[in-house]
């Protein structure tokens, strides 16, 4: 995989700077990109004559149609630059984001110009590789075995958090859709609906195996939600915390499962969910016997960047599955701090032990010795995502990737299975038998994501980050570090900030005091 060799990384030299002090390169790289592209074009079938001839070109509404081009460009340009957002500048912190790497505009452009799709391998034969690689990537920060697990890229967070919801939903009808079913239903050792809502994920993904051995999964997933459609309030609630991302709402809507069955966590004082009334309402839900479809957890929320206790979450499923059978599906909202999982990693993709990681950071400069960071709490969260069943994680916040690259990462790919699909028109059915082996040549991302057609240039563009910038401590580690770093200088000065009279009306700036990652929130 990777090369995780890369000490020498220098941060500065990774973007095209606030004043393009880079731009020497990037345009020579810029230009490279788009010109090995036209010598791919004039060098395919060199026997072919040239279509357009030199009398051609020269033809008055030929003229005319390069001159408008041109015209129309300068226009949208100058609309560009009198009305874009300064992402790259210094003085520009209004949005969760900031610049965009040089690597990955540039492996964008270059994967571009041969407009990839990677709806299906056979209009994508270099770029869905390079997904699935870039995937698993991003599941191997997480902590995932690389052998069981798979990721792919979204257009965002928001459909990511879709797919999850999605997975969770049919996962939760399988085991019902099996006790409908006479032959398949001998599998289960249980079948009481209280049972049947209530079973542990691994579980039911080995009912899947059992099924396809059997020659019966296809006829039995017809009969989950997917072909019978969402009985309504029968599949438990999602329990979300209040500091939830808005695409939740949506993602509950769209699956047919209702806002309504939403339960808010309570958040405490440091914005995170408040395990100890989770731990209470998810309880008396058990108590209610009102099954749980999924608890979502966020890692850094969309205002204040605060990390949920993902630990405290994975214990207090094992809790429920221990003293009352009951068990959930967990998934994490990491779509803006889920990057930050590369600060606690070698070189070797091991998670440091917390000790070694301060040491490092200060030793190697990736901090500065007066910044401590993470919070015991932040650590442990990060350690224990590799526990959660799928992770939403998205490249174009702080991977610094151009939009529209969000991710999932899932821990067992046996649960594709569950929302897979051969569109006929894009892919020719392949028999059972045959399917294996055809997977290989030709992955159908298409028919296993709730995306169709989409840019291969995205995953080029992830790809090439996560090579020249790995996702450890000395890539992503030292990256998102100058980040913290500079949040936590901002914070200080806010606070040793004098206040200020405009009119006669005085000022004071407050910062909130002490953020999980390096949002600063701060008012007048
Ligand atoms: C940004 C964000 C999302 C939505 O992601 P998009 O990429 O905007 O679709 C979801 N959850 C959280 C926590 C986010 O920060």
């Amino acid at each position: 995989m990777t090369n995780f060799n890369n000490s020498k990384m220098n941060v500065d030299a990774l973007f095209l700077g606030p004043k393009s002090e880079n731009a020497v390169f990037f345009r020579e790289m810029m230009e490279y990109a788009v010109t090995e592209h036209m010598h791919w074009r004039s060098g395919y079938h060199p026997e072919d004559p040239e279509y357009v001839t030199t009398v051609d070109r020269y033809a008055p509404e030929y003229r005319d149609t390069l001159y408008r081009t041109e015209g129309i460009l300068n226009q949208l340009s100058s609309k560009l630059k009198t009305t874009s957002i300064p992402w790259f500048s210094p003085r520009y912190m209004g949005h969760m984001n900031a610049d965009t790497l040089m690597i990955s505009n540039l492996a964008y452009v270059m994967a571009m110009m041969y407009n990839p799709n990677n709806c299906a391998q056979e209009s994508s034969p270099t770029t869905t590789v390079l997904e699935l690689e870039a995937g698993l990537d991003l599941c191997a920060m997480f902590g995932y075995d690389t052998n069981q697990s798979w990721g792919h890229i979204t257009s965002g967070g928001t459909v990511a958090n879709y797919e999850g919801l999605w997975v969770a939903r049919n996962i939760k009808t399988l085991p019902l859709a099996i006790a409908k079913h006479p032959q398949a239903r001998q599998l289960l050792k249980e079948d009481s609906e209280k049972a049947l809502l209530n079973m542990p994920t691994s579980a039911v993904l080995d009912l899947i195996d059992d099924l396809k051995k059997q020659g019966l999964f296809e006829e039995v997933r017809d009969m989950t939600c997917r072909g019978e459609g969402v009985e309504q309030g029968k599949l438990g609630k999602l329990l979300v915390p209040q500091s939830k991302h808005y695409s939740w709402m949506k993602a509950m809507d769209i699956l047919g499962l209702g806002q309504q069955n939403i339960v808010q966590l309570p958040v405490d004082a440091s914005y995170r969910t408040d395990t100890e009334q989770m731990r209470q309402i998810v309880f008396s839900l058990i108590e209610q016997g009102e099954p749980i479809l999924a608890v979502v957890a966020v890692v850094g929320t969309t205002e204040t960047g605060a990390i949920d206790n993902v630990a405290k979450l994975i214990e207090l499923r094992r809790e429920c599955e221990a003293r009352f059978g009951v068990s959930f599906y967990i998934h994490i909202d990491a779509a803006y701090a889920g990057y930050a999982c590369a600060m606690f990693r070698d070189e070797n993709n091991q998670f440091l032990d917390y000790d070694v990681l301060i040491k490092r950071y200060h030793q190697e400069g990736i901090f500065p010795s007066d910044v401590v960071w993470p919070k015991p709490e932040v650590y442990q969260s990060f350690k224990a995502l590799q526990e959660a069943d799928s992770i939403t994680v998205d490249p174009h916040k702080v991977g610094f990737i151009p939009y529209a690259a969000g991710a999932i990462c899932m821990k067992d790919k046996r649960i594709v299975d569950l929302i897979s699909y051969h569109a006929a028109y894009v892919f020719e059915e392949v028999a059972e038998k045959g399917r294996k082996a055809e997977k290989q040549q030709n992955v159908l991302l298409g028919s296993s994501i709730m995306e169709g057609s989409k840019a291969g240039a995205t995953a080029a563009a992830v790809w090439a980050a996560h090579r020249l910038v790995p996702l450890n401590i000395l890539g992503y580690g030292k990256v998102i570090a100058a980040g913290i770093t500079t949040a936590n200088w901002i914070i200080e000065s806010i606070n040793t900030c004098e206040a200020f009279e405009i009119e006669d009306r005085k000022f004071e700036i407050i910062a909130l005091p002490s953020p999980d990652f390096h949002m600063v929130n701060f008012m007048f």
